[in-house]
């Protein structure tokens, strides 16, 4: 394939709140092809998004669908040519919308939301990070974690002080280190990889990794559409107790 023929992807979404919580405070989001000009498209890519809200009390699926409609706004409003600064300027615009809420809008009060996003473009993957919510790429018999968690057992692990099967069951594994609408400014982790014919890639929730493991992430997505694959993945988690959402 020459670098300049186009990926078309094939995608799947599947969110579900789980066994033990009422709401659901993830969102995600898929570029609507129909909502741009195809010029749009070909220059700026298509932009993939999940993100996992929290705040409680109708504030979490809040920060979360506000962050995803900003996000989308914001990096397909953007002139710059630059792919990777549009995109950690699309996230910033999000972190300032959420926190713009959370501080005017007592009911939102601390409100704060991971933001997992990924643009597809010719031949690359461009990704931005915020928290824990993650971006897999599966190639071949190989399942990469491509972002890194901004959590505290994530820390731990990258510190070699914990083992990720200590960190999946650890009783802090939802705390997190950093996310958006928790302060004015925010850090954002941007990645790029060369993607190949064949390649699969994974954004999804901590209700999804703290109970499927990666191996069997690897093992529904490469034997499935991406619908069926992503409704399989769910239903995994469901079945191990679903404590939390899970996109
Ligand atoms: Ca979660």
């Amino acid at each position: 394939m020459s670098t300049t023929e186009e990926l078309r992807p094939l995608v799947g979404a599947f969110s579900d709140p789980g066994q033990k919580r009422e709401l659901n405070e993830d969102s995600w989001g898929i570029v609507r092809e129909e909502d741009h000009h195809p010029e749009v498209i070909a220059r700026k890519g298509r932009l993939y998004a999940v993100a996992d809200g929290m705040g409680g009390h109708a504030a979490g699926e809040v920060a979360s669908q506000l962050a995803i409609s900003v996000l989308f706004e914001a990096y397909y409003s953007d002139p710059i040519p630059d792919l990777k600064e549009s995109l950690r300027r699309a996230v910033v615009a999000a972190n300032e919308a959420v926190y713009f809420q959370a501080t005017t809008d007592e009911a939102r009060a601390g409100m704060g939301t991971t933001l997992v996003a990924v643009v597809l473009h010719q031949d690359k993957a461009i990704i931005a990070n915020v928290g824990d919510s993650r971006l897999y790429l599966l190639r071949e018999g190989d399942i990469e974690q491509i972002t890194r968690d901004h959590s505290w057992v994530g820390e731990q692990v990258e510190a070699g002080l914990l083992t990720q099967e200590e960190a999946r069951g650890h009783i802090y594994r939802s705390v997190i280190t950093r996310c958006l609408g928790h302060k004015p400014d925010v850090e954002v982790d941007i990645f790029e990889r060369d993607l190949q014919p064949g390649d699969a890639l994974v954004l999804c929730t901590d209700g999804l990794t703290n109970v499927v493991s990666e191996e069997e992430i690897w093992r529904e997505v490469t034997s499935r559409e991406p619908q069926a694959a992503a409704e399989a993945l769910v239903s995994r988690a469901n079945e191990r107790g679903g404590p939390d959402n899970i996109t």
